[in-house]
């Protein structure tokens, strides 16, 4: 019996590598520097794993900027615009080239595609396939890394994207082909890849392939038999480790058990079901890697309910078994030790595992199975034990009064009072806004004096008069200026909010606040979600306060704003103690009182921002029904309290609404903001053929570059828009927020946006 992980996080403790990587982005430290930072972190991760007592420990996990992108350059996949460059920068300079695109000297190189990783927040960047693409061994990052660690002492595993995980997360970048008939052009150099990794003498090597994790087409099933049959055939010394992970294998089984690996990973987080099939059909020889600590999230590991699982599989295997992370640990924070005297509550800091924790968790579970016990470990035992028995009864998570209002919910109150087309009628009575609305998305710019003044009364350094008064002169300005330059519908601009999630996250009751807990999002960008841990609750408004200061200030309406219940749970770690449609219930009851408190303030119109519903989508298309019932009906609990004439508003970034636009209308929000502006209009259409009812925002500006889009352009499409839709039910609005560009630039945007509004209004 061995233990292992999938990978180990790789931004650093305290995110060293980010910090490298960008200060040599800005040419202040040289590429020696960068590259000994980069190894000092593989390095302390390499022994802290040895420490801990890992026995098979990977290399090749870590990376510049992401492990997809390192695979393409290894395989020489390096698209046709970034060629030029190779023999003018250095490797590096190359490699950053094709994650963020390269603006320098004569050059302007679009950055190649990114994209979330699976169902994760990680992004990878997208590998590009011409028809007559070709793979040559290009990089050493691989071969280096392995000697890397060789000097340390440790022979590591070296992971690889499979190939076919590889080739089914790109895409064809010309027309005529299939990626996957790339495939006997690109085995050729996983075959020296891996010769060249047996010469120096590596015995294990990991393939991930989680694309087994979704459905596949036959083809995909005939290409994955193929390939590792002839791998292995050609590899007979190498132990093959097939890692799948993110998700059970389902249709995918019977094929992944006919693979001639001798190493088969599973997740045992998300496919625990399949347990059972697998300990009866896998060959006996074959071992087993349960994937049984979660690598996605920070919750400790229930070591009576392992040891349940981990023993019923040594009864069949024996020793053939490994223990290991669901997936690799890149998902999880580094050390939750440094969290001590932090803001975390004690108690709840005794249920959460980060990836130190989890490490060390597999090691003990493979002492345990083998009855290999310490005194110490059976300390480690006993709190672990309590740690749950506390968690079943913690008054910190369990609130009576939210269970019984979840319980006592009913379909009515997922439903507005009358349906659309009545509700439009009174609003259209009531409000009394011109054709062609004019709004924006919620926030205004983020000046540095504002993130400065936030972060200074957030560590006590400004009292709280002088920072209400801040936020006062703020929002009085944006007012000013909003009524100013004419737009119709007014926002209090967000200069409270540091992120759209945490806001509420904090002022609500089951959440708290890491202060080292950053997950790589992607490239040097790490995010910190808020880690859920116990029923919802509001105690007071959360919005309130500023949204009616807002409103006092204007005759113009002012839009209430809010993070939707799904986007709030999508972006958190979220308690693994109940589902999560239950957890979304209980934080649309909190929205929803809010919603309410926002109405009775006076408030007409009030936005709830769901940017993340898609995203949320699991990844076999069998489950997605289930997921967008839950989903929107915990959208309609929090919306529907409201009276027929107030609107409400929805939005929702980069997403794309195919397949899902009958569950977007069923959301029923009076009005839908959506980001078209980069699509030309193109994601209206599915809206257009569903015949979508209700009102849409379609976005006109790209937010994503300071560059102001003029009266002409704008107005173009909103002509566009107009040949799609009844002119009544279109906004005119921003892609998204503007808390990421500067004023100068906003001003003039929002300038033009309204004078094409008036434009159109002209037109008809
Ligand atoms: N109301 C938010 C803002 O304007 C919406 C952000 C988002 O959709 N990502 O910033
Ligand atoms: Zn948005």
């Amino acid at each position: 019996m061995k233990t292992t992980i999938l990978g180990h996080p790789r931004i650093g403790e305290k995110r060293e590598l980010k910090k490298a990587i960008e200060s040599y982005w800005k040419e202040n430290i040289d590429e020696t520097t960068l590259l000994k930072v980069a190894s000092d972190i593989k390095k302390k991760n390499w022994l802290n794993q040895k420490e801990i007592g890992i026995d098979i420990i990977p290399s090749n996990d870590f990376s510049l900027y992401d492990q997809v992108l390192d695979m393409s350059l290894t395989l020489n996949c390096i698209p046709k615009r970034f060629r030029e460059l190779k023999n003018k920068v250095s490797f590096v300079d190359l490699y950053f080239a094709m994650a963020r695109g390269f603006q320098k000297d004569s050059f302007d190189i679009v950055a190649m595609e990114m994209t979330k990783w699976f169902d994760t927040n990680y992004h990878y960047l997208v590998p590009e396939f011409e028809k007559e693409q070709k793979f040559e061994l290009n990089s050493c990052k691989i071969i280096s890394e392995y000697q890397e660690a060789l000097k340390e002492g440790i022979k590591t595993k070296p992971v690889l994207v499979g190939p076919l995980t590889y080739l089914l997360v790109g895409k064809e970048k010309e027309n005529g082909f299939h990626r996957l008939e790339l495939l006997d052009r690109l085995l050729p150099t996983y075959i020296q890849l891996i010769e060249e990794l047996q010469n120096e003498g590596a015995t294990n090597i990991q393939f991930d392939e989680p694309y087994l994790s979704l459905d596949l087409t036959l083809k995909e099933q005939e290409a994955y038999f193929k390939t590792y049959t002839l791998l292995k055939a050609k590899f007979p010394k190498i132990t093959f480790i097939l890692a799948n992970y993110f998700g059970n294998l389902n249709d995918n089984l019977n094929l992944t058990l006919s693979l001639p690996v001798d190493v088969l990973h599973v997740d045992l987080v998300r496919g625990l079901d399949e347990l059972d099939s697998i300990l009866v059909h896998q060959n006996k020889n074959q071992i087993l890697s349960l994937g049984i600590v979660d690598g996605r999230n920070i919750w400790k590991n229930n070591f009576d309910t392992s040891i349940e699982i981990i023993n019923k599989a040594k009864a069949i295997k024996g020793d053939n078994l490994w223990i290991s992370s669901s997936c690799s640990l890149l998902h999880s924070p580094y050390n939750l030790d440094n969290e001590n005297g932090g803001s975390i509550p004690e108690e709840v800091t005794q249920w959460l595992a980060f990836a130190k924790q989890k490490l060390q968790e597999i090691v003990l579970l493979k002492k345990i199975a083998k009855n290999n016990l310490q005194a110490s470990d059976i300390k480690e035992i006993e709190a672990n034990k309590l740690a749950f028995i506390n968690k079943n009864n913690s008054t910190l998570i369990h609130n009576n009064q939210v269970k019984n209002r979840i319980n006592a919910l009913t379909e009515a109150d997922s439903l507005r009072n009358n349906i659309f087309v009545e509700r439009q009628k009174t609003q259209k009575s009531a409000l009394k806004l011109p054709l062609f609305p004019t709004t924006t998305i919620g926030s205004f710019p983020q000046t540095k004096e504002v993130r400065s003044l936030r972060l200074k009364y957030k560590k006590h350094q400004l009292s709280e008069e002088k920072y209400n008064s801040f936020l006062e002169k703020e929002i009085t300005s944006a007012i000013r200026f909003q009524e100013n330059i004419g737009l119709d519908v007014l926002v209090h601009g967000e200069f409270e909010r540091n992120d759209m999630v945490e806001y509420f996250g904090e002022r609500l009751n089951g959440f708290a606040f890491s202060s080292f807990g950053w997950v790589q999002s992607y490239g040097t960008r790490c995010v910190k979600p808020p880690i859920l841990f116990g029923d919802v609750s509001r105690e007071n408004p959360m919005t309130v306060k500023w949204t009616e200061f807002a409103q006092s200030l204007s005759k113009k309406y002012v839009k209430g704003m809010l993070t939707g219940p799904v986007t709030i749970l999508q972006w958190s770690f979220v308690r693994d103690d109940q589902p999560r449609a239950a957890t979304c219930n209980q934080i649309a009851l909190a929205i929803r009182d809010e919603v309410a408190n926002l109405e009775k303030a006076g408030i007409k119109i009030i936005q709830i921002d769901e940017p993340a519903i898609r995203e949320g989508l699991p990844l076999r298309k069998d489950n997605w029904a289930t997921y967008l019932k839950w989903a929107v009906n915990a959208f309609k609990i929090s919306a529907s309290v409201v009276k027929d004439e107030t609107q409400i508003h929805t939005h929702m970034c980069y997403s794309e609404f195919n397949d899902i636009i009958a569950n977007i209308a069923d959301m029923d929000a009076d009005v839908i903001t959506i980001e078209t502006s980069r699509s030309e209009m193109e994601l209206l259409d599915v809206f257009v053929d569903f015949k979508y009812p209700n009102e849409i925002g379609p976005g006109v500006y790209d937010i994503h570059s300071p560059r102001v889009p003029n009266i002409n352009e704008i107005e173009h499409l909103l002509i566009k828009a107009t040949k799609l839709l009844p002119p009544e039910n279109i906004w005119v609005n921003p892609d998204c927020g503007l808390k990421t560009r500067d004023w100068p630039e906003t001003i003039s945007a929002l300038e033009n946006l309204v004078a094409s509004a008036k434009l159109m209004r002209e037109r008809v």
